[in-house]
């Protein structure tokens, strides 16, 4: 069900006509090639569309303007080939309302030694006109993205590739709607908020239902669909009975097959594409939603525990960012559960009652049943497995009352010394930079949730950008992370964020 627009990024080249018409067709080629470098470069997930050569008042804001209106459309992409005095360009950036990036390069790699003179000085100004140009931007306080580099370098085109990722989030963020079948766990604080904030600052619609309404499309779906999907997971994955009744076992899938085939009709048919479950207000459910819930995050859908809805949202924003993405290594809800505090092996142990998204899964998964310790109901099913190791980003979104925070964590995977045969849900192992002391220091310092939204595929970079153009306030902990910095940051960011 995950699948976005075919999105174009507009690409703008800012000039004037102060040198001429031999000049202004020289920018027009060199932006054109640069287009066409990009394009066949491979590094960038979407389309550049190249854009005729801004240098008036009334072309930039009818390019600006018709950038907002076109669906397509999710970003422009700007440079100033030469000379573009900035005056020229308030009144279309004012009325812009897109994800800019602003590419500061040069059409040449190597100041020519031997024949530079003054028409290839100010023919090839960037320097000069992308400083202006920027001035304004930082006069009127609008949020954008600088890269600086040579275009054709492969770094420089992973950058503006990564941004584009950015961007999608930013456009796609409004369309994110979160259906609420329970609320909030009773008495917890962190995975509460202000939804009509959160659709303020986000876009985001979060609506309740009651969950039997969700329960009964559940039982309508039909036992010749429900045989299909189970013979789907019998074929795809491990059946662990560990001595459990075959027969049962099986009756048990069934169930979450069912829940899997009925919850995403009902969100389907209601246009949500995140949900929110609590082990506690099950109605008429035989079984918490576990295989289902984490068999329809692998489809795209967002997904957090215990009414969680901003952890839900967020899993959803990433699924997105990654959507499409070759040799993706997932991404997932989380949470921490417990710590290995052995010197040199310090981290993590990362899990959920049930519901981790098997993206994120190395090798074979396994389908296990277990009882839970909490709630009333059957013995779940749940899809069990280790996570892949390397890099990721755990992100948690925190409301404070006055504002939204988002924390961005980097992490690096692990596996366990160990294995843990007896844990039947689950797991990833992840040591935080700069070190699990600082680390979680800072994290709880920060007011960050237990919940995390992870992604393998993202960087604290795309994650900082989104917030930014989000206008919400966020923090990076990572290698440069000191608690005495971080501590200032936080109280700065305290009053630069009040309202
Ligand atoms: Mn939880």
């Amino acid at each position: 069900m995950l699948k976005n627009k075919k999105y174009q990024f507009w690409f703008c080249t800012g000039s004037q006509d102060l040198y001429g018409d031999e000049c202004l067709a020289n920018v027009a080629e060199h932006s054109r090639k640069i287009v066409e470098a990009l394009n066949a470069s491979g590094n960038l997930p979407f389309e550049v569309v190249w854009k005729p050569t801004l240098i008036t008042n009334e072309l930039i804001r009818k390019t600006f303007n018709e950038a907002n209106i076109d669906e397509n459309c999710a970003g422009v992409i700007t440079w100033m080939h030469t000379f573009s005095p900035a005056k020229s360009w308030i009144l279309g950036l004012q009325e812009y309302r897109k994800p800019l990036l602003h590419l500061h390069t040069q059409f040449n790699r190597e100041i020519p030694y031997d024949t530079i003179d003054m028409d290839f000085m100010n023919e090839n100004q960037a320097a000069h006109g992308d400083r202006e140009y920027g001035h304004i931007f930082s006069r009127l306080g609008m949020e954008r993205k600088v890269i600086m580099g040579y275009w054709a370098d492969e770094a420089v085109q992973k950058r503006i590739g990564s941004w584009m990722r950015t961007a999608i989030g930013v456009i796609e963020s409004s369309h994110i709607r979160v259906m609420r079948i329970a609320d909030n766990m009773r008495n917890v604080a962190v995975t509460e908020g202000d939804k009509v904030e959160a659709q303020i600052k986000f876009g985001w619609e979060v609506d309740a239902y009651p969950v039997n309404e969700i329960a009964e499309a559940v039982a309508c779906v039909s036992q010749a669909d429900i045989d299909t999907l189970v013979e789907e997971y019998y074929s795809k994955y491990d059946i662990l009975l560990e001595g459990r009744d075959e027969k049962e076992f099986r009756q048990h899938v069934a169930v979450q097959a069912g829940i899997e085939i009925g919850f995403e009709r009902f969100l389907e048919e209601k246009n949500y594409q995140a949900i929110v479950t609590h082990f506690g207000d099950l109605g008429s459910l035989k079984q918490l939603p576990g295989l289902a819930i984490q068999r329809l995050m692998e489809k795209g859908y967002g997904f957090g525990g215990e009414g969680d809805w901003k952890t839900a949202a967020m899993v959803r924003l990433m699924k997105i960012m990654t959507e499409g993405m070759e040799d993706a290594k997932g991404t997932s809800f989380m949470e921490d559960y417990t710590y290995n505090l052995v010197p040199g092996k310090e981290g993590i142990l990362q899990a959920h009652m049930l519901e981790v998204c098997p993206s994120i899964a190395d090798g074979r998964i396994g389908i296990k049943e277990q009882p839970l310790s909490m709630g009333d109901r059957e013995d779940p099913a749940r899809l069990v497995f280790t996570a892949k190791e390397g890099p990721g980003v755990a992100t948690s979104l925190i409301d404070l009352g006055d504002r939204f925070r988002l924390i961005i964590n980097n992490v690096n995977c692990k596996k366990t010394e160990k294995p843990m045969p007896k844990l039947p849900v689950a797991t990833a192992f992840w040591t935080p930079e700069p070190n699990l002391q600082t680390g979680a220091e800072a994290w709880i310092l920060a007011g960050g949730a237990h919940h995390t939204a992870f992604s393998y595929d993202l960087t604290a970079e795309q994650m900082g950008d989104w917030a930014a153009y989000m206008g919400i306030e966020a923090v990076y902990i990572d290698n440069d992370t000191t608690i005495r910095q971080f501590k200032n940051e936080l109280m700065w960011n305290s009053l630069a964020y009040r309202k």
